[in-house]
């Protein structure tokens, strides 16, 4: 271990660098607070790049009548689609009818609920869909005759969390990667915070201090405050090259009550997921198992005219929900969240027990409210990139390829998607592909790379690929061995 250096006195102090972390130190930031955060790892590399990626109410929780949870994410819907018009689109799902599971009056009753609990922020109301003519229904057995259509929302999760620390970077605060709190110690009018940057000890000093450690909080809690348990369940997702066919999402029900999405990906690919699973190990070693792997294949094979095979597994990823503990099944355990403030002995550290995606925004602004800081300030305000109306974005695709001929549709269409207005930053003065540095494959070039590394806090190879983009999808082994090269020669350098 080297030297312990200790730093000036901040408001905030933030543990955890997933989304409601970063969303935190955003907000702070932007409430004119001094903000530190420090994640151990990379940005969002546990929990929240592992998601469904849905910004949805929940139309499984009205089963188990959690109305509230569902209004508050629902009227959240409305207000991140707006926000977020490169990152996150909304999405017509498709609910087949299983004759031998829930009744179709329940379907039409539970959707009928979902579209009045909130506005739908100009989004369509659902309906009634006959499978035989529907374009939906020839990816499914001749024996679903007739389902149900509705809206939700996507959000590509990982890049929504490094958005949050880019804005709250520029709003001032300081975010550490590859920091890992190793003790925090109270004092009557501010914390002393311990933090390890890769064998280099750090104290930072802070008046209030956030525990958002996701799956991590109950370990933190035990170190820094009050206990909390939290029941940590993997969720799984698999993905294959992109059904035929395969336009819409769907939705489809399970024999075990559970549910499973079926999702378009990245252009060529399908997400398959997820499961749940207890998971008693520690968070990082998450990973899709052999029965989860089974039993999402057969789950879809049940509706799919043609299967899916483990062969045409391409990639899989897990994450640990951290749920709050009251007992029952984990497909029962409430999605909602708490915040824990706790003044025992001097100054405030609140923890953040459960969530959602979706509920990332609020519960930021409630963290804050709770620490009695004043200003809300978020519910109007893009994020970074996304200063524009949803409905300009083909137009902007467009643009970008007249004003570099050089670019595929497909191409321009993914660096909107990613970054919005910011596209024209990374692609300055370029007139050909040469001027872009050089080309790691599949359309990523050093200058995304550099765009990444300088204002998205990308550090590796892997932070590149499977959470700034996920072009980890389509580029070979040997191309990402040559990137991690290049970003060896360039740390060198
Ligand atoms: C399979 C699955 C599917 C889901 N699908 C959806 C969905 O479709 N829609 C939705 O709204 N929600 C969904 N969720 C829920 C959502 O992903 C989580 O609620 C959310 O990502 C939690 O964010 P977080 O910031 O609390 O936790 P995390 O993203 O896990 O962030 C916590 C961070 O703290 C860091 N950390 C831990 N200990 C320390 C330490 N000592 N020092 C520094 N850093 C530390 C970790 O490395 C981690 O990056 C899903 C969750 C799962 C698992």
């Amino acid at each position: 271990m080297g030297e312990t250096e200790e730093r000036e006195m901040v408001d905030l102090f933030v543990a955890g660098g997933g989304v409601n972390g970063c969303a935190i130190a955003r907000d702070a930031a932007g409430r004119g607070q001094s903000v530190v955060l420090a994640e151990q790892g990379d940005l969002a590399s546990a929990t929240s790049s592992a998601s469904s990626k849905l910004i949805h109410g929940g139309l499984r929780y009205l089963e188990t009548y959690e109305f509230k949870l569902v209004r508050e994410a629902l009227r959240e819907r409305a207000v991140l689609l707006a926000a977020l018009p490169h990152i996150a689109w909304p999405m017509r799902f498709v609910l087949p009818h299983h004759t031998g599971l829930r009744p179709r009056w329940m379907l039409r009753a539970g959707l009928f609920l979902y579209d009045h609990l909130a506005s739908r922020g100009g989004l369509p109301a659902s309906r009634a869909v006959n499978l035989t003519t529907h374009p939906a229904g020839r990816l499914l057995k001749s024996s679903f005759t007739s389902g149900f259509e509705y809206s939700d929302g996507w959000v590509d999760d990982s890049r929504l969390v490094v958005l949050n620390a880019r804005d709250a970077r520029e709003r001032g605060a300081e975010i550490l990667t590859r920091a890992k709190v190793t003790s925090a110690r109270r004092h009557a009018d501010h914390w002393e915070i311990e933090i390890d940057r890769g064998g280099v000890l750090e104290i930072r000093r802070a008046r209030m201090l956030v525990n958002a450690a996701g799956p991590w909080a109950g370990l933190l809690s035990e170190h820094i405050g009050p206990r909390h348990g939290l029941r940590l369940v993997r969720g799984s997702h698999i993905v294959v090259p992109r059904l035929e066919g395969h336009d819409q999402p769907y939705i489809l029900q399970g024999h075990d009550g559970r549910i499973v999405f079926l999702i378009p990906f990245e252009e060529d690919f399908t997400l398959i997921g997820t499961t749940e699973a207890e998971h008693g190990a520690d968070p990082a070693s998450a990973e899709c198992s052999e029965a989860e792997t089974e039993y999402l294949i057969a789950f879809v094979n049940d509706y799919l005219a043609k299967p899916v095979t483990k062969s045409d597994i391409v990639w899989s990823f897990s994450g640990v929900r951290p749920l709050i503990e009251s007992g029952g099944d984990a497909t029962s355990a409430s999605r909602d969240y708490q915040l824990v403030r706790d003044d025992k002995g001097g100054a405030p550290l609140l923890t953040v027990l459960g969530g959602k995606i979706t509920a990332y925004r609020i519960l930021a602004e409630q963290a804050l409210d709770k620490l009695g800081v004043p200003g809300a300030w978020t519910a109007g305000a893009a994020l970074p990139g996304g200063d524009f109306d949803r409905a300009e974005k083909p137009a902007m695709v467009k643009a970008l390829v007249a004003d570099y001929p050089f670019l595929t549709e497909t191409w321009a269409r993914r660096l909107v998607t990613a970054y919005g207005t910011d596209a024209r930053r990374i692609l300055g003065a370029a007139k050909s592909t040469q001027d872009l540095g050089g080309d790691f494959g599949a359309t990523l070039t050093a200058a995304e790379v550099h765009h990444m590394m300088v204002h998205e806090f990308a550090r590796t190879a892997e932070d590149i690929v499977w959470r700034r983009s996920k072009l980890g999808l389509k580029l070979s082994e040997d191309e990402i061995a040559g990137l991690a090269a290049w970003l060896a020669g360039k740390d060198r350098s």
